[in-house]
């Protein structure tokens, strides 16, 4: 069997898989296929590659030859017509949004797996690309913010006078929130934390961040640990309060998403108005709308007093680190696909194989998918 790594567009940094994860491939006979230059924004050299036993090839070659085709952003149509009929395709490809494109790939007889569909049970936590790329988000989204803050952000005593800590809001404790919670608070940052979901409180606090209470959330226990789209009630109560913590942030942090939706708007202009000179925004939301009336996805925006920096890659600014935790990922998902003498063999008793694959025998085959056709 034959693996097949494609090089990114050029404005993605990372590499699906890196050298030091060939080895694994080639301890189970599979043979590893390299695109010229794939890893090169990542730090990993074509000779790094081919010391670890990838063969390197042009990108023709690469979608030709390959029975698993790994590329983070979807292939385009003109790779298409090289592509072997039956070949898996294993990505990030956002399926509830781009069902156009994926319908299309149906019709071409792709397998199409999108990591991005994992259910996120405990036993998929070794194959989570979401949560691991979403923990460097939340990381580099406080250095950002330190980096461009006027101010500093733990407290200091000196013999100049006294300096008071930042304080910073975070909306949305997922994975990158909690992440942005342990780093600000490492920073010796104030944080106040807002999530709907009420379950986080709990981990909030223990990272020693206070959580803005709002009453009568939905209840989303049933979403598959996900936030549900919330009361027109509950909305205006959240907005309030946020709106009350938002008037002395200094950083704001946003991190809200809700999966094959908008992001939700929780700083309306009529919150950013209010919000201090100088303060800034990182908003984590931007690709799908942000969580801001300004936000624009990879663009700094100044809105009156505030600076909004919208980016949802910033995983793309820590490539090495972000492709081996990409890579591994993928590597332990593969385990699942590949039967005992090498070969493809899918399981779909498996809840992760059968949750993540979107496309098999010509037709789209998953359920959440398949409500939006
Ligand atoms: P996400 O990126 O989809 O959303 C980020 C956060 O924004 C979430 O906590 C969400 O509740 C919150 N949010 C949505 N709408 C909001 C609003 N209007 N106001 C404020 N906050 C809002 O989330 P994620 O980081 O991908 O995590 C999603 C879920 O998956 C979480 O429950 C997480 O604990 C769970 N999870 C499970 C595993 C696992 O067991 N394998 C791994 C990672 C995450």
């Amino acid at each position: 069997m034959t693996i097949g790594i494609l090089r990114e567009p050029t404005s993605e940094s990372r590499v699906s898989l890196i050298p030091e994860h060939i080895a694994v491939l080639k301890k189970q006979n599979i043979h590893v296929l390299a695109e010229h230059n794939c890893g090169s924004l990542a730090f990993a050299s074509d000779s790094l590659y081919s010391e670890q036993g990838a063969e390197l090839s042009s990108r023709e070659n690469v979608l030709k030859n390959s029975d698993i085709l790994l590329s983070i952003h979807p292939i385009s149509n003109e790779d298409l017509n090289h592509v072997k009929k039956d070949a898996v395709v294993l990505g990030v490809y956002n399926p509830l949004a781009n069902f156009e494109l994926i319908k299309e790939w149906a019709g071409k007889g792709l397998t199409t797996f999108s990591m991005d569909m994992l259910p996120r049970t405990t036993r998929a936590q070794s194959m989570d690309i979401l949560s691991s790329q979403a923990n460097i988000a939340g990381y580099k989204a406080v250095l950002l913010a330190a980096m461009q803050l006027p101010k500093y952000f733990p407290m200091f005593m000196t013999a100049a006078g006294s300096i008071a800590p930042a304080k910073v809001m975070i909306l949305g404790a997922g994975v990158a929130g909690l992440q942005a919670i342990a780093t600000a608070k490492r920073l010796g940052a104030v944080v106040e934390v807002f999530d709907t979901r009420p379950a986080v409180k709990e981990e909030v606090m223990s990272l020693g961040a206070k959580f803005i209470e709002v009453e009568g959330a939905l209840d989303a226990s049933k979403a598959g640990g996900y936030a549900v789209d919330q009361t027109e009630e509950y909305k205006q109560k959240q907005q309030q309060r946020i709106a009350e913590v938002a008037a002395k942030a200094d950083v704001i942090i946003t991190t809200a998403q809700i999966p094959g939706k908008k992001a939700p708007i929780l700083l309306p202009d009529s919150i950013l108005d209010s919000m201090k000179t100088g303060s800034l925004i990182i908003d984590l939301a931007s690709a799908t709308g942000g969580n801001t009336t300004q936000t624009k996805d990879r663009e700094t925006v100044v809105y009156k007093n505030v600076t909004i920096i919208g980016n949802s890659n910033l995983q793309g600014t820590m490539p090495s680190d972000a492709s081996k935790l990409y890579g591994k990922n993928i590597l332990n998902f593969l385990q699942l696909i590949f039967g005992a003498e090498g070969q493809i063999n899918l399981n779909f008793e498996d809840d992760l194989v059968k949750g993540t694959c979107i496309t098999y025998n010509g037709e789209v085959c998953n359920a959440r998918v398949k409500e939006l056709l």
